[in-house]
C-alpha cells in the first residue's frame, strides 16, 4: 500500500482533550457549563447510534448535554415549539436535531427555526450563506472536519484540484464552500455528472459523499491524491464501507481516511467545538 493512513480517530481524540482542557479551566474559573440540547425523532437505528455517540462525546468532554428523545407521531408544530423554547433557554449553547426526520415534518422548517448563534450543526441557511461569503460564523461539522484531515496531511491547498462527489446540503455543497475558501479550484459533481471517473481522475483532493459503496475506483486516483471517504454505508455482511474502493485507491493515493475511523470521529469531535465556540463567543458564559 502506497498511501499513508489519515487517523480521524485519534486526530478527533486529540481535538476532544483540547476541548475538555479547555472547558475544565473555563468552569474552574466560575463559568457555567455549556450545554448542547440534542433531539432524536423516532426510532431509526442508525439515527439512535448517531445520537448516542454525540452525547457520549459531550459527556466526555464536559459539555451537558439535554436528551429530547421523542416519538415519531410529533408533529412539525409541536417540534418548532420545543425549538423555540430551546433557543430562549440560558443553558443551552447548542441545538440538534439529528436526521433525517420522520417524512410529515420539514427538516428545512426546523433548521429555519433554531437560532443561527445556537445552531451548532452549521446547517442554518445563515451559517452557510456566512460561509459562501467567506465570513464563516458556525461551520457545518463534517466539511469542517475534513478540512481538518486534509490539513493533517500537509498538502497545499491554494490552486490544488479539489473534486467532491456528491452535492448534498450538510456535505458536499459546505465541503465545496470550505474548499473554495481554502483557495482550491473546486468541482462538485452529483447524481447528472457524466463521467465521474475523468473529473476523480484530474483532482489533488477527493472528497468521496454520496452514500453508494465502490462508487469511486481506486484506478481512477491521480498518484499521490488526497482521498477523503466521507461515506458511511453497511454491506450485506454488516461491514461498513465507504464510496471508495479502498484497497485499490490506497495503491495509487498519497493519503487516505478509513471507514470506519476517518471522518466519523471528525464529525462529531467539530460539533463540540462548534458547542464550545458557540457558548463562550456567542453566549454570555456567566
Ligand atoms: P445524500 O443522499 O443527501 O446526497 C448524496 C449525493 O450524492 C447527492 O448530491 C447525489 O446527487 C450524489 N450522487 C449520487 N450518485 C452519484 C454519482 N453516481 N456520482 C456523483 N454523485 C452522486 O447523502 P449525504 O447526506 O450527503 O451523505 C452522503 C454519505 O455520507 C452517506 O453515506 C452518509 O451516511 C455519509 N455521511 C457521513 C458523515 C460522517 O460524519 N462520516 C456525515 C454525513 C454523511
Amino acid at each position: 500500500m502506497a498511501a499513508k493512513i489519515l487517523d480521524g480517530k485519534n486526530l478527533a481524540a486529540q481535538l476532544r482533550r483540547r476541548i475538555r482542557e479547555h472547558i475544565a479551566q473555563r468552569v474552574a474559573a466560575g463559568q457555567r457549563v455549556p450545554g448542547l440540547a440534542v433531539i432524536l425523532v423516532g426510532q431509526d437505528p442508525a439515527a439512535q447510534i448517531y445520537v448516542e455517540s454525540k452525547r457520549r462525546a459531550c459527556a466526555e468532554v464536559g459539555i451537558r448535554s439535554f436528551a429530547y428523545d421523542l416519538p415519531a407521531e410529533i408533529s412539525e408544530q409541536q417540534l418548532l415549539e420545543l425549538v423555540e423554547e430551546l433557543n430562549v433557554r440560558p443553558d443551552v449553547d447548542g441545538i440538534l436535531v439529528q436526521l433525517p426526520l420522520p417524512r410529515d415534518i420539514s427538516a428545512t422548517s426546523v433548521i429555519e427555526r433554531i437560532h443561527p448563534d445556537k445552531d451548532v450543526d452549521g446547517f442554518h441557511p445563515y451559517n452557510v450563506g456566512r460561509l459562501a461569503q467567506r465570513i464563516p460564523y458556525l461551520r457545518p461539522c463534517t466539511p469542517r472536519g475534513v478540512m481538518r484531515l486534509i490539513e493533517l496531511s500537509g498538502t497545499k491547498l491554494h490552486g490544488a484540484e479539489a473534486v467532491i462527489v456528491g452535492a448534498s446540503n450538510i456535505v458536499g455543497r459546505p465541503m465545496a464552500l470550505e474548499l473554495l475558501l481554502a483557495g482550491c479550484t473546486v468541482t462538485v459533481t452529483h447524481r447528472f455528472t457524466r463521467d465521474l471517473g475523468a473529473h476523480v481522475g484530474r483532482a489533488d483532493i477527493i472528497v468521496a459523499a454520496a452514500g453508494k459503496p465502490g462508487l469511486v475506483k481506486g484506478e481512477w486516483i491521480k498518484p499521490g491524491a488526497v482521498v477523503i471517504d466521507v461515506g458511511i454505508n453497511r454491506t450485506g455482511e454488516g461491514k461498513l464501507v465507504g464510496d471508495v474502493e479502498f484497497d485499490t485507491a490506497a495503491q495509487r493515493a498519497g493519503w487516505i481516511t478509513p471507514v470506519p475511523g476517518g471522518v466519523g470521529p471528525m464529525t462529531v469531535a467539530t460539533l463540540l467545538e462548534n458547542t464550545l465556540h458557540a457558548a463562550y463567543k456567542l453566549h454570555t458564559l456567566l
